[in-house]
Parts: C-alpha cells; structure tokens; sequence
C-alpha cells in the first residue's frame, strides 16, 4: 500500500478513498447524474496539484486537477459555456491520472474527464481537418489492424529510401505533421504470422490469449514478438485471437462511447471463445482501457456477465509473468536499467511492482529509479501530436530526469510512450536504448541460449 504523507493521511482518515468506491464507469456525459457524485467527492485539498505535469508547466489552476474539477463542475451547473476556455483546460489535460493516485478523497478524475470529453464531443463541432482526422484515424485505421501494417509498410518504404532524413533535414512540415513523423519509430521489415498459435516451450502450462493492438502491432512488432516468446519460454501456448480488435481506448477518450462500445464487444467476443488461461495485454494504454469495458458494457443485457468474465481473466504482461515466471531469465545483462511507468499501467491500473520486479530478476541489471517515476512522459494517446508544445515541456521534464539516472536502457511498457521516448531520446541525444519489458526479458533468455 502506499505511504501517503502526514498531511495526506489526515485527510484520508477523514475520507478514506476505501469509504467511497463507485465503479469506474463511464458517464455518459456532464449530465449524467454520477458525475455529482464523483464530484461531490472532490474536497478541494489541493494535493493533487503537485502531482499534475500541466500544472507543472502552467502554475495556474485552471490547468490542475482541482481547477478542471472545478470547471467542470461549473459546465454541468451551465454556469459556464462548454467552447472557450472550459475546452481549452478540458484539452490541455494529459489525462494521466497522476491525480487518482495522489488524491486521498478517492476522486475518479478519469470518469470525469471521459464524461466532459463526451459532452464536448457532442456538442462541439470540430473543423473538417479535425473531422477527418478523427474518421480516419479513430474508425479507418485503428480498429482495422491489416490496414495499419500496409500503413506501416509504405512509410517504411520513406524511411529506407532516405526521403525522411531529406525531410527531416528540410524541416518544413507543419507542426502537427512534424510531431507525428518525429514519432515514427524504425518500422518493421516483416511481422509475426498471428495465423496458428504459437507452441509452449517445454512443459505445456496453460493456453493464453495476446491482444496484439493495433499501432503496436504495426509500428513496434518487435515487442510482440518478444512478448511470444517469453510466454512460450514460460510454458504458455499463445493463441492470437482472429476477430480482436483496437482497445477503443483512444476513442473514449476523444468522447466517442458508442464506438468504444462496439469495440469493446467485438474484443470479448474474440477472447471468449476459447477458455484461455489468461488474456493479456502487453500496453498499460490499452489494459487500463480493457480492464474497464464491464463498466462500458454495463447497461448491455447480452454483454454485462460477458464483460466481467473478460476483464476477470485480463491481465498485463508483467502482472502475468510475476506470478508465472516458470523459467527465471538466466542471461547476463550487465546494463544500468531504469524503467519509465506507463501512466495508465501506474495510474489507471495500480500497477507499480511487477515491472520492477520482473526487470530484478535479470542477472547484472542494476534498476535505478527516476525521481519523479509518477509524472508523464506527455505522450498521453494523440496528445503530443495535437498539443505538440505542451507535450515537449512534459517530455523534456521526463528526459531530464532520465539523463540523471545515467541508465543504458530505458524500459516502457506501453506504446505511446515507447515510441515518445525513442523520439526524446533521439532528440536529446541522450546515450539510451528505448527497449519494452519483454523485450528485455527476451534478451536475456536469448543469451541464457534454449531451455535445458
Ligand atoms: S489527468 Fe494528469 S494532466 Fe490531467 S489533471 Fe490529472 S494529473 Fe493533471
Ligand atoms: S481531486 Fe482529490 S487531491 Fe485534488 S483537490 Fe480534489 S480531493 Fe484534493
């Protein structure tokens, strides 16, 4: 359990968070009646205020979790106007969640942050390049995996015949077009065939399923490569089920529920086919988005006792291999480590220890903490491709302290905040592999040769 400070614990014995436990679920906009509750929950403490990476960059309240509280608050009561400044600070927030961790009054920031983003979503008419951004990017490509990998493969096309160093050289892009190119991490010659499953090594333990994701799939497959092989290492067969789909989780939070919803049903149906073991998700992003689709899908009479069945067996790559580490990785890494929690994995799904536990057991890796191991890396779904500026100040704060710890290896555990750190890294010139958790286990199981 975390240790709160002396002040901190004053006011959770007053309110315990524990006193107060609504499920996470999503409202379905500022006028749905849970919204008073949650905020009604908000004391106006202010301990969450150091926790917030805008407010870090702005020192203003508007930009802190209590001054969004507050605003939305204010929305809901029509005190206020949605467009204008309440869009403003509602667009300028990472959504991290730094601030459910540190609140001692249990206050769900996420739900409530989901409930203003549907609101503006419905009521607020984007521009058409902002329409069609959103139609492609959140309908056309992303719940579509076979699509992103052609993607992938064209703009790998652009990275191997030198055009990108030409653009990147130019430096003339748009800003936006700018800050999504600078995200393209080296891209994949080929992918893994998700075709048949993939056999356990040695003796057979259990059969699991692996949501493969969709950018990550396309963009970074070498991380679900590695995580096959680990669990196969493991004794798991690893089945990739056919009719998975996107999290949704970068569509509830633009405030599209009804396609996340679908999403979500098309997610179940897939897992639940086979009685698997586990189902795992190796992106904090998308876990947090999927541990909450029993909530999503709790009005759905032909999905509710789906939904919990699905989230019950959901579980992250590390939460997973903690517990089922049949085989400990046996090759030697002698590499200064340290690793960069994934915001969703940390804050949206409580998951702190596994990673660090899991990165101990490699012999010769030294783990060595950030300080500010709370705080964002600014990546945060799209965020730093549409609030670019910002998610360079948060970036740069994240790269710093990095930089302080003198590591060779930098471990994420989630897409978006892969591919920022590869791009900050290589920006800040900064002597670091960018390497997910799995790939690093995979590396020492590599050098430890095959399984006795
Ligand atoms: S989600 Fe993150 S950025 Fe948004 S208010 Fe909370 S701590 Fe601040
Ligand atoms: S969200 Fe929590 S920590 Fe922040 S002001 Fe409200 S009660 Fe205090």
């Amino acid at each position: 359990m975390t240790t709160l400070p002396a002040a901190q614990t004053a006011i959770a014995a007053k309110t315990p968070a524990a006193d107060y436990a609504p499920p996470y679920a999503s409202p379905r906009g500022l006028n749905d009646p849970h919204v008073r509750d949650l905020m009604a929950q908000c004391i106006h403490c202010g301990l969450c205020l150091p926790a917030c990476p805008t407010y870090a960059v702005f020192h203003t309240e508007m930009d802190s979790p209590r001054g969004r509280i507050a605003l939305i608050q204010a929305a809901a009561d029509g005190r206020i106007g949605l467009a204008g400044g309440f869009q403003t600070h509602i667009d300028l927030c990472l959504g991290c969640r730094a601030c459910e961790t540190a609140c001692p009054s249990g206050v769900q920031y996420g739900a409530l942050l989901e409930a203003a983003r549907a609101t503006l979503a419905e009521e607020t008419q984007p521009g058409p390049v902002g329409r069609f951004a959103g139609w492609l990017g959140l309908r056309q490509l992303m719940p579509h995996p076979k699509r992103l990998r052609l993607l992938a493969r064209a703009l790998r096309l652009y990275q191997v015949s030198g055009l990108q160093r030409a653009v990147r050289g130019l430096n003339f892009l748009p800003v936006r077009l700018r800050a999504m190119e600078g995200l393209l991490p080296p891209l994949p010659a080929t992918y893994p065939d998700y075709r048949q499953p993939a056999p356990a090594v040695g003796q057979k333990r259990g059969e699991v399923a692996l949501l493969t994701g969709c950018v990550q799939d396309a963009f970074l497959a070498g991380v679900n490569a590695a995580t096959v092989r680990v669990l196969q290492r493991n004794g798991y067969e690893v089945h990739f089920p056919a009719r998975q789909t996107c999290c949704g989780a970068a569509q509830l939070h633009q405030g599209d529920q009804e396609l996340a919803q679908d999403l979500a049903r098309r997610n179940v149906n897939a897992c639940l086919e086979l009685d698997y073991t586990a189902i795992i998700s190796n992106a904090g992003g998308c876990g947090a988005t999927l541990k909450q689709v029993d909530h999503l899908l709790a009005d759905d009479p032909l999905y509710a006792e789906r939904a919990k069945t699905f989230v019950g067996k959901l579980q992250d790559i590390s939460e997973f291999l903690v517990d089922h580490l049949h085989q400990p990785p046996t090759g030697r890494l002698d590499l200064r480590v340290t690793y960069a929690d994934s915001c969703h994995l940390r804050h949206g799904q409580k998951v702190v220890r596994p990673p660090r536990q899991l990165i101990q057991t490699i012999p010769g890796v030294e783990l060595v903490e950030l300080r500010q191991p709370e705080m964002c890396c600014g990546s945060a779904g799209v965020y730093n491709i549409v609030q670019p500026e910002t998610a360079g100040d948060v970036l740069d704060a994240k790269l710093a302290d990095i930089a302080g710890t003198k590591a060779q290896v930098v471990i994420a555990t989630n897409t978006g905040c892969h591919m920022q750190l590869l791009y900050g890294v290589r920006q800040a010139g900064l002597r670091a592999e960018v390497l997910h958790l799995v790939e690093l286990l995979d590396r020492s199981y590599a050098k430890a040769g095959p399984t006795p």
